[in-house]
């Protein structure tokens, strides 16, 4: 399939290829819509088999951050960016983000970027020698430091929304939780989890980090291979993506599937396999949403501390309507997720044709 044809799939505005010859830096930038406002999204540092892996990887992404951002009442647009690690390239990463930094700059602010896999806020620092448009750097380069205590606070919010419409109550007081991942959003989760009265069982890749989390809270740890089969209330995702699929569905016994992970589902149709099973999933990108308001909010926007911390109150809000007209129209609540979005796109596209005349000239033929 040809560029054009999949920007055309998921109606992506714009893709932009990077390449600087002294240096080999390869980066391809994606623009999915900014029909709420310009793109924001994450940079990813990582070595992909080939390049249609990695224009995949960041069209899909890039897509999902507009669906992210329109749950939530900030007025930004999906985008995302890759950088190709080629492991044959001798210049050294700084060098790779900071050449990158001067492509995001010409973009003049209708793309910005944060820290995502392989980037950490330390990285920011050297992209920022090259663009005024990237956040989240670390806090000794004045930046607004780790997001992941908000975005475990929206996360424990989306579970306490889920708990309340399966069992009606949100309390948290002897309910079983399976934490897989226990790294910086999953950590804090089970540690506010434990606060509450939870009873966490945990399971990380990393077995070092596993003890030393489960040493601290008192918690039970599992095999993660095991952690599917768990009896509990709710299976909380917070590592990687793709874990609900048609091999671990079946296997899991709990109630709720609610977590901190971007694209939980490994296919399309996992939303509806979770629905057929009666798990009620929390859409990832809804139940994380408090996170692009530590980032963003706290940095491009300025928001104050208080508007940043209803950001959880948002997450809880967005999900408790998610879940109502699922139950309504009798369909997944990921598939109810995108149409909200979607809906909102939509009608905030009507009303700037309207507003500039291009709906009206449209219309006139
Ligand atoms: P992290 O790297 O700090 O933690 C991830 C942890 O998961 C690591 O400890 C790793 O060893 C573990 N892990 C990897 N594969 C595993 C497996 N199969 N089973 C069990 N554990 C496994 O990352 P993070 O910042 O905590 O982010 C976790 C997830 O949340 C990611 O999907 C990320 O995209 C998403 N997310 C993070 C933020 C944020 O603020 N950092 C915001 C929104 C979404």
């Amino acid at each position: 399939m040809g560029v054009f044809e999949r920007m055309a799939e998921h109606g992506h505005e714009q893709v932009i290829f990077c390449y600087d010859r002294t240096t080999g830096m390869k980066a391809i930038i994606a623009i999915h819509n900014t029909t709420l406002g310009p793109a924001r999204g994450g940079t990813r540092f990582k070595a992909y088999q080939t390049e249609e892996e990695a224009l995949d990887d960041v069209m899909r992404l890039a897509s999902g951050m507009t669906y992210k951002f329109a749950h939530t009442d900030m007025p930004r647009g999906g985008g995302k960016a890759v950088v190709l690690a080629d492991p044959s390239n001798p210049t050294d990463k700084p060098t790779l983000l900071r050449v990158f930094g001067r492509f995001v700059q010409l973009l003049a602010g209708r793309f910005g970027t944060g820290p995502d896999l392989g980037t950490s806020s330390r990285d920011m620092a050297c992209i920022a020698a090259e663009t005024d448009y990237v956040w989240a750097l670390d806090e000794t380069h004045g930046g607004t430091g780790d997001s992941t205590p908000l975005t475990a606070q929206g996360v424990l919010a989306g579970i306490r929304v889920a708990l309340g419409h399966v069992f009606g109550s949100p309390a948290l007081d002897g309910r079983r939780v399976a934490v897989q991942g226990l790294g910086g959003v999953g950590a804090h989760l089970a540690e506010l989890l434990v606060q509450g009265g939870a009873s966490v069982t945990g399971a990380d890749a990393d077995p070092d980090r596993a003890r030393q989390v489960a040493a601290r809270l008192g918690t039970a740890l599992e095999d993660p291979d095991r952690l599917y089969d768990v009896e509990c209330d709710v299976f909380s995702p917070n590592a990687v993506g793709g874990v609900l699929s048609e091999r671990t569905i079946p296997r899991l016994r709990c109630r709720i599937v609610a977590g901190g992970a971007n694209n939980q589902l490994a296919g399309a149709k996992d939303g509806w396999r979770l629905f057929e099973r009666g798990i009620l999933y929390a859409p990832d990108y809804v139940i994380n949403s408090a996170a692009p308001y530590a980032v963003i909010g706290a940095g491009e926007l300025s928001y104050s501390a208080e508007r940043l911390a209803a950001s959880v109150q948002g997450v809880a809000e967005a999900l408790g309507m998610i879940f109502r007209r699922a139950q309504v129209e009798g369909r997944p609540t990921a598939d109810v997720a995108d149409r909200i979005a979607e809906e909102r796109i939509a009608a905030a596209a009507s009303l700037r044709a309207m507003a500039d005349g291009t709906g009206a000239r449209r219309r006139s033929g």
